[in-house]
């Protein structure tokens, strides 16, 4: 047996003993050989979301793949540890998908943050590797120092590769690109068993399609080969205001409709004043835009929609005309149309904005009930009545998403779930909807927490019903007959997967979907 190995496993022995111990004795930071493992942190067990606090028995911070596969190796072959394991990226989700209680928290940051971009010959031939805990914005940076960029983006650049490929990944490109997904070309991957895999579409194709939007349940990705553009100057970024819903989604569905003008897609419902200007802290800076949210006894509720257009999509053509031209086919509230050039870094990292400024008032750490939902097309009006029964304008902080994604842009072999079409045929267009609610603790304590999360999961509840046949995106399900019935026609497969990389059930309990055997 190699020497490192051996010296692994007798010292996760000790470490095992350690975190068998009813009365934990475990200094900081652990030698245990190759494997450093520090004692927990506060931040250990703390997430986005602020609402679960598992807190796990030790951390590593792994400097190469290697120390990840010693240390799944180990626990997999020893027959009496119940011990999980889970990868934390930038720890960004909300229900404690990336904890472990009395487990090890592998703290994806700590590996070399290797990037290296590969310009290749051919259009659409360009990648990045990148190390699985490297954030998206570091990825940013330095592809752009090439003139290349992702295509396909979240909206917050301050999330970790490995933790968005593990979900999907998705923003206002994804009509036109694909989700982040969509848009790998190979992985390397340690599994639950230990073994460092790279794979591809061809190559190991299982692993490789289980681990895209396979909520870290297949292995743990360490390296990420993405695809590349040419990255633009400039960004020319529209918003658009309605006050009627129908039109607003009919024009967000012309836009999608028109990939080769449009690069970017998004929109917004707005309860109150308040999420019209959360909405705008970047732009527009000055919005001529009082509508009034109550009137005659009754609440109103605007809409808008925010489009975007890469400056070299339109070779020798004004793009000032473009969006000109793209408006006279939107039926938008005449005088509120607004645009801006930006430059394309700007443009991605438009959410640092927001975060800086919920910062400055302390209302960036605070607990997030966030719901995510994708609804067919077919639903998306009960869907939106459904949500704005359950909101209440008065006490509403925070933003709710909405924008149209397309179905063939998914590779159906990848974990993520899409919705059905509750039974109806399939449908090309379905949206997402992000309800991304803030709790401050000054105006909204623990109880008002808890009927928010009552809220949260009544929503779902009714919205995953086959009348509206959506799915959840990011959530943390309560059981495992809850899971099968998320995954419906995909659980078989799934389990599947999960017999063959992870058998034991080592990898990310966060999730709650497999409980861990010896
Ligand atoms: P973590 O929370 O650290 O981990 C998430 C899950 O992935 C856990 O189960 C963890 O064990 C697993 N995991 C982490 N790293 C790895 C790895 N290397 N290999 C295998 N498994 C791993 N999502 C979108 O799609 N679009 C958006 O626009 C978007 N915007 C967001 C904005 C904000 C402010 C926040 C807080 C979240 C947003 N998200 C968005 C959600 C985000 O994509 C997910 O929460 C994602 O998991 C965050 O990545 P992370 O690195 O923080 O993951």
């Amino acid at each position: 047996m190699d020497s490192a190995l051996f010296c692994t496993r007798v010292n996760i022995l000790f470490l095992l003993i350690a975190l068998c111990s009813p009365c934990k004795f475990i200094q900081s930071p652990m030698d245990f050989g190759p494997l450093n493992f520090h004692q927990t942190t506060d931040t250990s067990s703390l997430d986005f979301g602020r609402i679960v606090f598992d807190s796990p028995s030790a951390v590593l911070r792994p400097q190469s793949p290697k120390e990840i596969s010693l240390l799944l190796s180990f626990l997999s072959a020893s027959s009496f540890s119940k011990v999980t394991v889970a990868a934390k990226g930038a720890g960004h989700s909300i229900d404690g998908q990336a904890q472990a209680l009395d487990g090890i928290v592998i703290e994806m940051d700590s590996l070399p943050p290797a990037i290296s971009i590969h310009r290749g010959r051919e259009s659409g031939s360009s990648y990045a590797d990148v190390s699985g805990g490297a954030l998206w914005i570091e990825l940013l940076r330095e592809s752009l120092r090439f003139g290349l960029a992702p295509r396909s983006w979240t909206d917050y650049l301050y999330l970790s590769v490995g933790g968005t490929l593990s979900n999907g990944g998705i923003s206002g490109q994804t009509f036109k690109h694909g989700p982040q997904i969509s848009n790998v070309l190979q992985l390397d991957v340690v599994t639950g068993k230990g073994e460092q895999v790279t794979c591809s579409p061809t190559e190991s194709s299982e692993l490789f399609f289980a681990a895209l939007g396979g909520l870290g349940q297949f292995g743990i990705i360490t390296r990420a080969r993405i695809l590349l553009q040419d990255a633009p100057q400039k960004v020319k970024w529209v918003r658009a205001f309605y006050d009627d819903f129908e039109t607003f989604t009919k024009d967000q569905e012309l836009l999608v409709a028109m990939p080769d003008a449009v690069d970017y897609v998004e929109g917004f419902i707005l309860p109150n004043e308040q999420s019209l200007h959360s909405s705008s802290v970047a732009f527009p800076s000055h919005l001529e835009f009082t509508p009034e949210f109550h009137s005659n006894g009754n609440d109103r509720v605007y809409h808008c929609i925010e489009f975007a257009i890469h400056d070299y999509q339109v070779e020798n053509t004004d793009v000032e005309q473009v969006v000109t031209e793209i408006s006279r086919k939107m039926s938008h509230i005449p005088s509120h149309f607004y645009s801006v050039e930006v430059s394309y870094f700007d443009f991605l990292n438009r959410v640092r904005m927001e975060e800086i400024s919920l910062r400055s008032r302390g209302l960036w750490e605070v607990p997030h009930p966030w719901l995510n939902m994708f609804v067919p097309k077919s639903g998306i009006r009960e869907f939106k009545d459904l949500l704005l029964d359950n909101i209440s304008p008065t006490d509403f902080e925070g933003l709710v998403l909405i924008y149209p994604l397309l179905r063939d842009k998914w590779n159906a072999n990848s974990s993520a779930v899409l919705p059905d079409g509750g039974g109806r045929a399939e449908e090309q267009v379905m949206y997402i909807v992000g309800v991304l609610r803030s709790a401050n603790p000054a105006t909204c304590a623990a109880q008002c927490l808890q009927d928010l999360l009552r809220r949260r999961r009544r929503v779902a509840k009714v919205a995953t019903d086959p009348r509206i046949g959506a799915k959840q995106y990011l959530a943390r399900h309560p059981s495992q007959g809850q899971w099968q019935d998320h995954f419906g026609r995909h659980w078989d497969r799934f389990v599947a997967r999960k017999a063959q990389f992870d058998p034991l059930s080592i990898l990310a309990p966060g999730q709650g979907i497999f409980p861990r055997t010896y």
